[in-house]
């Protein structure tokens, strides 16, 4: 029988860099609201799982010993070591930084590990996807990498070939770094134009190194990308390198910053491509991964009309319920989330209206800039894969 998991803990609340930091606590809150009054937690097929703090051998695998001690030194002392990215302006410090990040590890590497043992077919863990931390250093709000730790985990008990897409408005460099001369990952990266965003990285030249070549993929598209365009170049590249590596199980990023509302990226992509693109990641699973598919949160910092629709949207899918298009929204989590945030949120999970993107088989326009990355993109990588980039 299906079954899906959702990674949950109040204590991931915790997890909190101060107040005008945008990386807010009330994101997780008010998507486990909605999450609540939609009732997703009476589906038969939705379970819900703990998330504790993992262990420091846990976070050896993607992280260094001296990094792990100087995290525990700036949680506990509150002092800066901005070498290690500790104490700056993007992760600042806070009391119980440690656990409350190794807690967002423990709840991705535990759906991993009941993923590859099949008690579950899908866990989704929407206070993971921290993509941005490296090896030995906190970056763009992000302090332990929990997705490079449960792809890691599911190599370690003996996955050949994972596949990581990374949705998120910020290129998944922290991720991408972890394995970029490992063959076994392949790592897709769909994001805004590192000239114009934070972290500055990720294009279409970028394929990974060595015997990994052809296993980093980088979509690196301009600032007000809309949602038909960023569904037009997800189809024209992910599937293709997903279908190629032939992945034992998927992890997906689904960092919602790409909205148009997001005050933190200049993407345009509404919360109905992101539900499209969480109906395709999924599909890709059951086709090619015997549906073994972790799903993690990420960036997102429209907290009420943005984040708690599409990652409430994304445990519903898990669960095989989609939420349908266009739906109310329920009246007491809109009272609440107007109280607590003072935004007037959303009225309805999106429009009822299909996004009407159109396929790259139907051909490319080289004057268009969009068009004009996807097949930047296509050129570096399709080759290196075995894959035609004229052709689809
Ligand atoms: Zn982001
Ligand atoms: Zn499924």
């Amino acid at each position: 029988m299906h079954r899906a998991r959702l990674a949950w803990s109040p204590e991931l609340l915790e997890y909190d860099f101060g107040p005008g930091h945008p990386m807010a606590p009330v994101r997780l809150d008010l998507t486990m609201r909605l999450i609540r009054a939609l009732g997703l937690p009476e589906l038969p097929a939705l379970e819900f799982g703990d998330a504790e703090p993992a262990s420091d051998d846990t976070l050896r695998t993607v992280h260094d010993a001296d990094y792990l001690t100087a995290v525990k030194r700036a949680s506990t002392a509150l002092e800066p070591d901005p070498a290690r990215g500790l104490g700056t302006e993007d992760d600042p410090l806070f009391l119980g930084m440690h656990d409350a990040a190794a807690r967002q590890v423990g709840g991705s590497v535990s759906l991993a590990e009941a993923v590859w043992r099949g008690e579950i077919s899908h866990g989704v863990n929407v206070a993971g996807g921290m993509h941005h931390a490296r090896r030995g250093s906190a970056a763009g709000f992000c302090v332990y990498n929990d997705a490079a730790a449960a792809v890691r985990r599911l190599l370690d008990l003996g996955a050949d070939r994972v596949a990581y897409i990374d949705l998120d408005a910020h290129h998944g460099d922290g991720v991408e770094a972890a394995f970029w001369e490992d063959p076994r990952v392949l790592t897709v990266s769909v994001h805004q134009d590192g000239r114009t965003l934070f972290p500055g990285t990720g294009y279409a030249a970028d394929v990974g190194a060595g015997r990994a070549e052809g296993t980093a993929v980088n979509v690196s598209l301009p600032p007000r990308t809309d949602g038909a365009a960023w569904l037009r170049a997800i189809d024209a590249v992910v599937p293709a390198v997903v279908r190629e590596h032939r992945p034992d199980a998927i992890v997906s990023q689904h960092g919602c910053d790409a909205h148009g509302n997001d005050p933190l990226a200049h993407l345009d992509v509404s919360v109905d491509a992101q539900r499209t693109a969480q109906q395709w990641v999924h599909a890709l699973a059951h086709e090619l991964a015997g549906g073994r598919w972790l799903a993690l949160g990420g960036g997102g910092y429209a907290v009420v009309d943005v984040v708690p629709l599409v990652w409430a949207s994304l445990v519903a899918e898990a669960a095989h319920a989609p939420l349908a298009a266009g739906m109310p929204l329920p009246a007491d989590w809109r009272a609440v989330a107007l109280e607590v945030s003072e935004m007037e949120p959303a009225r309805t999970l999106g429009s009822a209206e299909p996004v009407p993107w159109r396929s790259w088989k139907d051909g490319w326009d080289p004057a268009d800039p969009i068009d004009r990355a996807v097949q930047a993109t296509r050129k570096s990588v399709f080759p290196l894969l075995g894959l035609d980039p004229h052709h689809d």
